[in-house]
Order: C-alpha cells, then structure tokens, then sequence
C-alpha cells in the first residue's frame, strides 16, 4: 500500500471523511486522495514522491507558484517579529490601505480569516444597514459555509448534491432567496414579491464554483440597476477573482461598482485570510463604531498580513503578469479544444480570463442549467487519467483550473498531451 492510502486509513479513523474539507477526500473522482508532501513552483509533490503539474493552486491563492523565495522571506521576516499580538499593528493599516486604493467602491474594509467569514459578516452588515431580513442568492453560486447561504450553493455541495445541508434550521434558511444566475427576470420577479424586504443580493461576479461560467455583462449592469432602484445592497463575492481577473476585480472589469465586497484567496497568499469592505456609510455600521457586531482573536494577523501585503504589492501594476496568467489559459483552452475536435469525445472548455473549466457536456455553459448536464463519472475517469500523466486537475467537475505565474509553456505543452491521450482513453467508453 502507498504511503498516501496509509495516512488515508489513519485520516479517517480520525477526521470526518479523512479531509478537512470534503472536495479534498476525491470522492466524485471515484479515489483516495494524494497527501501532499511539499510543493514548489507549479509542481506539488505527494508523500510517494510523485511530482504533478499543480493546477489546483490551493484553489486560487498561489498566484505566484509554491514556494516563492521572495514571498517565504518576508513570511519568515513576520514571524520573527511575532505570530500574533491581539493588539492592532502597522501591517493591518498598510493592508486596508492597499485593499481600499485598489477596489473601486471599498472605503473601508474589515479583515477576517477566510472567505466564509467574510460573506457572511457582510451579509450581517447589509442586513443591519438596510434594517431588512431577506437576501437573494444565485443557483450555483457558493459563498462559503456559513447557514443562510448554504442554498442551492455550488463549489462541494453540488458536487455531493447538497441543496441545504441538516443542521440548518429551515428559520434561518427561510430569509435565502434562490435567483437564476444570468436571468435578470428571476431577479425582478424575486423582488416584486418581496417588495421592500431585501437586504442585499450577494453575486460571485464571475462565477468559479460552478466551473467557471462567462459573466454576462448586461445582466450585470441590469443587477446594479434594480439594486439601485430598490435599496438593496449589492454585494460582489470576489473570493475567487479579486486581485485574479485584474488588479482592481471584476468591478474594475466591468465598471461596474458594487456596494460591498469580499475577498479571501489570493490576499492572503496562501494563509487564513478573508475581508469585506464597501462604503465607508455601509462599513461604519460595523462595532466599535456601529451596532453591527463582527470581531475575531486572530483578523488582521501580522503574519498573514505581512504575506498578503506582498503578494498584492507584487499584484499592483503588473499588467503583464495578468496576460501571461491569462495567455496559459488560453493556450490551455486551444489545446483541449482541438483536442476535442481530435477525439470526439463531449466536452466543452469555458474560460474567462485565467479561470477554466472543460465540461464533459455538449451543451454551450451560461449557467446552472447547462452545468449540471455535465458527465461527472466521465470527469472522474477524465481526472484519474490526467492524475496518472502526473497532471493534478481540481478533483471534482464543478471546480476551476487555476493558473499560476510558474506555469511554464512546457508544462502546459505537456498537459496539453495528456489531455489527449486521456480523451483518446475517453472516446473509448
Ligand atoms: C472559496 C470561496 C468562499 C469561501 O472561502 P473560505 O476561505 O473557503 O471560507 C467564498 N466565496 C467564494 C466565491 C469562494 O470561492
């Protein structure tokens, strides 16, 4: 037995399913998962000592590659000068500062520990502002784990077909209103019937936990609108894409500027960082200064501070780093194309800037709808081939390719080749 079915065997006698978070226990991929020994540049490598392509990148985070020497040295800089105080420090200014200058919209943030913690403070926030209880939230779009957006919410819970989860009480899930992403009528209806009673609309502006689904930008704008109109607050969940699509988001992007945002992923650059932030009216509802109460031992960390600040200093101005990440997945995005073409097998690719996804359907992906019409056993075979070519592909058909600043061209080449052969393996089936 390898060494990653003996930790497996240990893992599950003591933590549930093995994993501390389930995408990461390779079930929809029909396997026990790797463990990761160490990781440098775009390779990762497990406790057997085998080396895989990474394009899972701690799901976003490791922009810059594992390991980078420049970003470890001021890591190791921070924790020299102490992990954790409890007490405010100069880095949690320079990070607000840098987050505010960066985002359109974003006066004020608030950092917190993770992406889930960030949404749901958020939603806490825009709730207390508005002085209204109801939400709305899109199908497939996943903001986290926290209770009243565990709803028909992408990312692992479609994967594991969760549409809520038990131990939500249905009181707290009954404020959740479910919209169809891209279909600006679901919103309108939605909020003709609760005239008045909604808080704010939380949008993952380019969604990542369905697969990567193309914005559609009028939808957009028509969500900025209605919002307006209608004193809700809108609220942009850029976990996934902040500092990733450009420097200043999707609301740089599009110009579009949402009322709230949230971050995680990639400002902490591989450590436990969230943060929400938004109109310095709406963020100073947020205790000491307002009512709203949200407060953690650990936020602002210096530590994960000191890593975030860097990798988004690194971030600023680098328009070239942003179209070379984009470049790999374009080239990516041919290379499978034509490779379905080769094959035959079903499959379409939906790229949006450095965010991918191959879908193992034929129906063109706008949405939820067309998502879920995925093959997901035909992933998992898809997976396992591309995991033996020693390609390390997100272990569930729901989930985004994400690309890293170390990818090389011979790297992508490569995997460009083993996508082949495992679609030659597929059109076998
Ligand atoms: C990952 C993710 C979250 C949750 O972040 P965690 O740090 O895992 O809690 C929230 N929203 C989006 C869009 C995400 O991709």
């Amino acid at each position: 037995m390898n060494k990653s079915n003996e930790l497996f065997e240990k893992a599950v006698k003591v933590i549930p399913g093995g994993v501390n978070s389930p995408v990461r226990a390779f079930g929809s991929v029909n396997m026990n998962p790797i463990f990761i020994r160490n990781a440098k540049g775009s390779y990762i490598y497990d406790v057997d000592g085998k080396k895989y392509i990474d394009y899972i990148s701690s799901w976003g985070p490791m922009i810059f590659g594992h390991c980078d020497e420049e970003l470890n040295k001021v890591a190791i800089n921070a924790l020299e000068k102490g992990v954790s105080y409890g007490v405010p420090s100069d880095v949690e200014v320079e990070m607000a500062e840098i987050i505010t200058q960066a985002y359109k919209g974003c006066e004020m943030v608030r950092m917190v520990n993770s992406g889930t913690e960030a949404t749901m403070s958020a939603i806490r926030v825009a709730r207390g502002y508005t002085g209204k209880d109801k939400i709305i939230k899109f199908e497939g779009c996943y903001h986290g784990h926290s209770d009243c957006l565990l709803v028909k919410s992408g990312s692992g819970t479609l994967t594991f077909n969760v549409q809520t989860s038990p131990g939500v009480p249905v009181d707290t899930v009954k404020h959740t209103l479910v919209c169809e992403y891209n279909n600006i009528d679901s919103v309108k209806e939605t909020i003709e019937k609760n005239k008045g009673e909604i808080a704010c609309i939380i949008i993952e502006p380019v969604p990542g936990n369905m697969g990567v689904v193309a914005p559609n930008i009028e939808f957009m704008r028509e969500l900025r609108k209605i919002t307006e109109d209608n004193n809700i607050v809108l609220i942009y969940d850029e976990v996934i894409t902040g500092f990733r699509l450009s420097y200043g988001g999707a609301a740089e992007l599009f110009d579009i500027v949402p009322d709230m945002v949230c971050f995680g992923k990639i400002i902490g650059g591989g450590l436990p960082v969230g943060a929400y932030g938004g109109k310095s009216e709406i963020m100073s509802m947020v205790s000491p200064v307002g009512k709203v109460y949200q407060a953690g031992t650990l936020s602002g960390n210096p530590l994960a501070m000191s890593m975030g600040i860097a990798v988004l200093n690194r971030l600023k101005n680098n328009q070239k780093l942003y179209i070379e990440l984009e470049n790999k997945a374009k080239k990516l995005e041919e290379g499978f194309k034509s490779n379905i073409e080769l094959s035959g097998v079903k499959a379409v690719v939906s790229r949006y800037k450095s965010m991918l996804s191959l879908f193992f359907t034929d129906r063109e992906v706008n949405g939820y709808s067309d998502v879920v019409t995925s093959d997901t056993e035909k992933y998992a075979k898809y997976f396992q081939s591309m995991l033996k070519s020693e390609i390390l592909l997100p272990p569930a058909q729901y989930e985004v390719m994400f690309m890293n600043a170390t990818l090389s061209d011979k790297d992508i080449e490569y995997t460009i080749k083993a996508n082949l052969k495992a679609f030659m393996e597929l059109s076998k089936y």
